[in-house]
């Protein structure tokens, strides 16, 4: 790569962390690291509570007494919780005021 400045070969460097193209005049360049290397995205595991709207929309919905508004219907989901042999736990989320409660029975 040359430099946009002076139009001489710059030579890659590493700048803290970072990894840059450097040329002798002083020119350097914005990180190259981003460009060459992907960023390893590390997922959080979904926190139970937070739905997406979108979510949430496609959520169906059942008869459940919300426990903070006395609402009748609420949007449901199953989650595995623990081990395979489990049986999955059902959360529910009121249709009205948003409550996200879990379902014992
Ligand atoms: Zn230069
Ligand atoms: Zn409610």
């Amino acid at each position: 790569m040359f430099c946009p400045k002076c139009g001489s070969i710059m030579m890659p460097k590493k700048e803290g962390s970072k990894k840059i193209l450097a040329c002798s005049c002083g020119y350097k360049s914005k990180d190259i690291k981003q460009a060459t290397i992907r960023e390893e995205k590390l997922e959080k595991p979904k926190e139970i509570e937070v739905i997406d709207k979108s979510e949430l929309d496609t959520l169906p919905v059942m008869d459940a007494d919300c426990p903070e508004c006395d609402h009748k219907r609420a949007h449901f989901w199953l989650v595995q919780t623990r081990a395979a042999d489990e049986p999955e736990t059902k959360f529910l989320k009121c249709q009205k005021c948003g409550h996200t409660w879990r379902d014992y029975d």
